[in-house]
């Protein structure tokens, strides 16, 4: 996958815009899924806006599109929903376009990916 996506770099610069708070104790890697996700994380964090979140990963593992946070009990159902359904459409996302892909098995590992990008 030709991937210049930095998904760390974009991440903090869509929380700074969103005033959310990132806590990425764990340093690089925290922070780190398909360009073809972009448009779902920035589903999320948009949802996130104005909740009181703190947010340690955004990554992806295995087709799952996973996001460990914590918010404060007036937030927290209102954004597990929204990483909820985001998750839902992830699954079912291409990694690298972000059209509607599927799950496939490539090099022992789970990949989403759409009819045109499966043999790039
Ligand atoms: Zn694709």
């Amino acid at each position: 996958m030709a991937d210049k996506f930095n998904s760390d770099r974009w991440v903090r610069e869509t929380c700074r815009r969103l005033n959310l708070d990132l806590c990425d104790n764990f340093g690089a890697g925290s922070y780190d899924f398909p360009q073809g996700w972009k448009a779902l994380v920035d589903s999320i964090l948009t949802a996130m806006r104005g909740c009181k979140v703190q947010i340690f990963m955004i990554r992806e593992d295995h087709g799952l599109l996973d996001v460990r946070m914590v918010a404060d009990p007036a937030s927290e159902l209102a954004v597990l929903r929204a990483i909820y359904v985001y998750q839902q459409w992830a699954s079912v996302t291409c990694y690298c376009c972000g059209s509607r892909g599927r799950k496939l098995v490539i090099g022992g590992k789970v990949r989403v990916l759409c009819a045109g990008c499966i043999n790039k």
